[in-house]
């Protein structure tokens, strides 16, 4: 054995998430990794500014306060209520730690956010994966009545974009009362109803939210939970064991100021959800079947076309979209949804693409 000797056993087990690539190629059509395509309000740029002009020899505030009283304002929750972490990827980490360690398994579907399964490893989590329907839809119903650690859903799911009612959510909620139920909600403001105000009814529920998506704030890496007190109690002790200071000063200031600027958000969310409209009728004019999409992205496969091998080719026309080599959906290509620019180049692309096969 080589130099990995030198790694604990538990190492040596991990399975990686592989995140999509951030390749530094000029004139890029990047629609791979469902950032926003719109920079951030313009407050943002100067909140974070003015942060950076005093205090940076400071340790950050360690609770974050500015910014959880910031999110409970908007989302009508105490301050006390929220958890904001370094973006959500870190939040669910310390979910998964905190609230699914336990002697039975937790619930996954089949076909949902590659990091969790990852998660479990990290932490010796059991799994259990639930199964989407032929079309690829989550069923609440075959979440009921088994014994579980938790049980985890993305709403809108990734990397389908499907969107399940608050009613099924409140229905996970009720058939699963003495478990954590954590829904991710990262691309919920593109399409679909927020878990949040089922907190002060459910005592089980934890929501995931990030800053990454409708807040154009992927390069800030900020995400928090929202759940009653004693969950968020709970995530405390896991990131004071962990981190007193996941959050630096520049990124409170910028995702506090990001809502403030009520405007600018319904602005990039709506043009982002109109670029969606309009290129799922683009993709299915040109024969791709398009899952239906409450997020920035659309599932899609054509039914000719193997779609690792068309990923392949869009890269060669400088346009990355993403290929899941995963049982049951290594034939579709998620693209994230782009300017009107970038979806007119995809689409042209393809066009010539399929047109020369
Ligand atoms: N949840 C889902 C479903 C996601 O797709 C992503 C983005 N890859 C995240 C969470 C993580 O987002 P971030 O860490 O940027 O907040």
């Amino acid at each position: 054995m080589g130099f990995e000797s030198f790694w604990s056993p538990r190492v040596r087990e991990l399975v990686p998430y592989v995140p999509g690539e951030q390749p530094r190629i000029p004139n890029l059509v990047k629609l791979n990794t469902n950032e926003n395509p719109y920079p951030p309000s313009p407050h943002v740029i100067a909140a974070i500014a003015e942060a950076a002009r005093s205090g940076l020899q400071l340790y950050p505030d360690p609770e974050s306060t500015l910014l959880r009283e910031a999110v409970a304002r908007y989302h009508g929750l105490d301050a006390g209520q929220v958890f904001p972490g370094n973006g959500s990827d870190e939040v669910l980490a310390h979910a998964f730690f905190a609230f699914f360690q336990h002697d039975r398994a937790l619930l996954l579907p089949d076909v949902t956010y590659s990091f969790y399964r990852v998660y479990c490893r990290l932490y010796g989590i059991a799994v259990r994966l639930v199964p989407v329907d032929d079309r690829l839809q989550i069923d609440v119903a075959s979440y009921a009545g088994q014994p579980a650690a938790g049980v985890v859903i993305a709403n809108p799911n990734a990397p389908t974009g499907s969107a399940m009612p608050l009613a099924a959510i409140e229905q996970l909620l009720q058939s699963q009362p003495h478990c954590v139920v954590l829904v991710d909600e990262a691309y919920v403001d593109f399409g679909a109803d927020s878990a949040i105000p089922l907190i002060a009814r459910y005592p089980n529920l934890l929501v995931v939210h990030t800053l990454s998506k409708s807040r154009s704030l992927a390069g800030l890496r900020v995400g928090f939970a929202a759940g009653q007190r004693h969950l968020i109690e709970a995530l405390e002790r896991v990131k004071n064991s962990f981190n007193s200071y996941p959050l630096g000063r520049l990124a409170m200031a910028g995702a506090a100021a990001a809502y403030e600027d009520i405007v600018h958000f319904e602005q990039t969310r709506q043009a982002v959800i109109a670029s969606r409209e309009a290129l799922a009728v683009q993709l299915w004019r040109l024969d791709f079947e398009v899952l239906p999409s409450g997020a920035n992205f659309l599932f899609a496969r054509h039914p000719d076309h193997d779609a690792k091998a068309l990923a392949a080719r869009l890269r060669e026309h400088g346009i990355l979209v993403r290929h899941f080599a995963q049982p049951r959906i290594d034939q579709f290509l998620r693209i994230s949804v782009g300017t009107t620019a970038q979806c007119e180049a995809l689409v042209e692309a393809l066009r010539l693409l399929l047109a020369l096969a």
